[in-house]
């Protein structure tokens, strides 16, 4: 056996655990080492049938017996029931409304049930336990159960299971595994003097004790140390990136403060302090020898795209090296058209005093402006005719969606490149648009996402991160509500009122159409379609109420979202989509049906589109379950003071098992759960600047240039 042996070369596998492997992207034996159990159960808790008292929730191994589906007698709802029996007795087991239990479980089948004993009539019974089939007894319980005293107890392990394949299967399989020897052939990839300062354990050792500890201590080492290494690595690279970054050649850009603040005294309002220190800092930035690499991270609303205007500004007001005519060039990113076509809009407001030309570039079509019959207007072009214009150099604000990045588009003078809603982009689309030139451009990320100090030190631990976090003036705080269902008219009332004052609303929904009500687990979330009927017919007669959604083709996106924002519509109904950046001032109240459906940031992102004007913000949040959990994350929604609060939140409740990690930011949820522990990023961080600088190409340590030549690709320990 070898760490990239297939496991279906090694190990006998019917068609579901195949499947069940793949779908979990598990190939290689290495694969299945690296497959962590997400919990483990003490099995020295196991308890016996004949100890059992009502109340109790416990754990027990036995056989089942006379599984059989059946209808309750008085709601007539489909129940199983059936017998489970250890050495020491016998106790009933009722499940309702799940038949499917006597279809996977087999008479006299092994298994492990767990649950809270409930009594009737003087009975004991289990009601609706967990109950999975095992293949065989785990060690310390087998032994017990059939009169051997087991000498030590492991801690039974619960993986992350998919149809077709069980923990114990990993369990057993992992056991033969380790038997093989495997173990040897693995090499530390850690430095020993950082394992020793840590009080890390060593890489094998790690590895037996998360998947078979003999006690708790033992797994959470292990567990901290695969954290640990998870960190580090991504630090190492960030790290390295960054170096590579800096000792490139970059646009010097002298910027007068002068002429700064003619240009920022031109925006209709005062900024506040946080943008101009934002916007010093950059401008301190681009006259360094080496490109910029910066992350702006604001709230929704506190004005990210004056930053933003103000120093392309900066840049267009500068020559190109050794010339006395012409621009250098800024590309800014936007993640949908709705908004690419926003930014333009405003960022035409902005120049149209100054003589240059700012192009737009959507999957839907160009336009520059100015126009040649009508100056203070912009005009359509066709894309080849712009495309010309910024190859040779005389488009000095580009602004676009992803079509900036496609390699038609060619820039003479690429100086600065600007992504708003950086998180909406891959790192390789980023990375597409900083290449663009042949010299390394500045770079401003933007983000509202607003995330965890840790979190934001890991993953973008190549930037430098800079925070809006004071918000303009004036603004009244805005009112959030969560609504009881007995409340809801009242609600539509109160915002009838404020539509009287000529306000508008955004309604968000989970879904766009109603779910297949054949389905049978279709979920009751409510739909676009369906809520705009019914609010025109049951709630808003009287209004204009339009949808949005991401099934729409751009075009008739864009069409509903100018009538909304000049409007002619009152009410828009949407899915998230409505999430990003867009501006709608007199959009003053939002609905939020299904709210346990989004992520708390989410939420405040929805939330953070009725915070553009001065008039006061409602935001009325709807949802359907009523867990504790809800509960307290719908509150924090209403306490919390700022985005970078709510972050902190999620990120302590939220469980291992929600795999939130994984998807959004390519972290697993072993290293997620340690994003909690600040002295573990530091620590993890600390170390990689260090290594990166004493030994920026690793000579010392092949397997950290392995990982880092292969970024981000599985790594082999071999
Ligand atoms: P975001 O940071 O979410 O991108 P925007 O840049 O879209 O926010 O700004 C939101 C709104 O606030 C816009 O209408 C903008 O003109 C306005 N705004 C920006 N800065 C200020 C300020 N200092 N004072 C008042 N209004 C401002
Ligand atoms: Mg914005």
């Amino acid at each position: 056996m070898e760490l990239h042996s297939p496991l279906d070369k090694e190990f006998r596998l019917v068609e579901t655990q195949k499947k069940a492997l793949n779908k979990m992207g598990l190939v290689s034996v290495e694969d299945l080492l690296y497959h962590f159990p997400v919990k483990y159960g003490d099995t020295s808790k196991v308890s016996y049938i004949e100890s059992l008292a009502q109340g109790d929730t416990v754990t027990i191994f036995g056989r089942v017996t006379g599984l059989k589906t059946s209808k309750a007698f008085v709601k007539k709802i489909p129940m199983s029931d059936g017998m489970l029996s250890d050495e020491t007795g016998k106790i009933k087991m009722v499940w309702f409304n799940q038949p499917y239990i006597a279809k996977i479980i087999r008479e006299g089948q092994l298994v492990r049930v767990e649950g809270k004993i409930s009594e009737r009539k003087g009975e004991l019974y289990f009601s609706n336990p967990k109950i999975e089939a095992v293949g065989n007894l785990p060690i310390g319980v087998g032994e017990s159960l059939f009169g051997k005293d087991g000498e030590e107890h492991t801690m039974h392990p619960t993986y992350p299971e998919s149809r077709g394949i069980t923990s114990n299967w990993f369990y057993h399989t992992i056991q033969k595994v380790f038997m093989s020897g495997i173990l040897d052939k693995i090499e530390e990839p850690i430095p020993g003097d950082i394992l020793k300062k840590y009080n890390l354990p060593g890489i094998k050792t790690a590895l037996i004790w998360i998947h078979t500890p003999r006690n708790s201590d033992n797994s959470s080492s292990a567990r901290k140390r695969f954290a640990f290494q998870e960190i580090f690595f991504i630090q190492l690279q960030k790290q390295k990136e960054r170096l590579l970054w800096r000792e490139q050649n970059a646009f010097k850009i002298d910027t007068k403060e002068r002429d700064v603040n003619d240009f920022v005294k031109r925006f209709p309002f005062k900024p506040t302090e946080s943008q101009l220190d934002a916007i010093n800092k950059i401008t301190i930035d681009f006259k360094r020898g080496y490109p910029m690499s910066r992350l702006l991270e604001g709230d929704v609303g506190s004005g990210k795209t004056a930053v933003a205007a103000t120093t392309i500004y900066a840049v267009t007001n500068a020559r190109p090296i050794g010339k006395d005519y012409g621009n250098l060039q800024t590309a800014y990113m936007a993640p949908t058209e709705i908004l690419a076509k926003q930014h333009y809009e405003n960022f035409i407001t902005y120049f149209e005093h100054l003589p240059i030309k700012i192009g737009l570039i959507t999957g839907s079509g160009c336009q520059i402006f100015p126009s040649k019959t009508n100056p203070s207007k912009p005009t359509s072009i066709s894309r080849a005719q712009l495309l010309k214009w910024v190859a040779n150099g005389e488009v000095p604000i580009l602004i676009g969606t992803h079509s900036l990045i496609q390699k038609s588009v060619k820039f003479k003078h690429l100086a600065f490149v600007v992504i708003d809603e950086q998180h909406r982009f891959g790192a390789l689309q980023r990375q597409k648009l900083t290449t663009k030139g042949l010299i390394s451009p500045h770079l401003l990320s933007m983000t509202a996402t607003p995330i965890p100090r840790t979190l934001a030190l890991t993953i973008y631990g190549d930037l430098d991160l800079t925070l809006l976090d004071q918000m303009p003036t004036g603004r009244l705080p805005i009112i959030t509500k969560i609504i009881e269902p007995t409340l809801r008219n009242e609600t539509y009332k109160e915002i009838k009122k404020e539509m009287q004052n000529g306000r508008q609303l955004y309604v968000i929904c989970p879904r766009i159409n109603e779910p297949d009500p054949t389905k049978e687990l279709a979920v009751l979330a409510k739909s676009v379609s369906l809520e705009a009927e019914r609010l025109k017919k049951e709630v808003f007669p009287e209004c204009s109420i339009a949808i949005l959604h991401s099934k729409m083709t751009p075009a008739e996106k864009e069409k509903v979202m100018h009538k909304f924002s000049v409007g002619e519509t009152n009410i828009l109904v949407a899915t998230s989509v409505v999430e990003v950046g867009v501006n709608v001032p007199n959009a003053t109240m939002i609905i939020i049906e299904g709210a346990e459906r989004f992520g708390l940031s989410q939420l405040h992102q929805l939330r953070g589109r009725v915070i553009r004007s001065n008039h006061q913000a409602y935001c009325y949040v709807f949802a359907e379950s009523k867990g504790q959990k809800t509960k307290d994350r719908l509150k924090a929604l209403m306490t919390a003071k700022n985005g970078f609060e709510l972050s902190e939140f999620d990120l302590q409740q939220r469980g291992a098992g929600e795999l939130y990690g994984r998807k959004q930011w390519g972290i697993s949820d072993l290293a997620m759960e340690a994003i909690k522990n600040i002295k573990m990023v530091e620590a993890s961080r600390t170390e990689a600047t260090r290594l990166v600088e004493e030994d920026s190409d690793f000579k010392k340590y092949p397997l950290l240039r392995k990982y880092i030549e292969t970024s981000g690709e599985k790594i082999h320990f071999e």
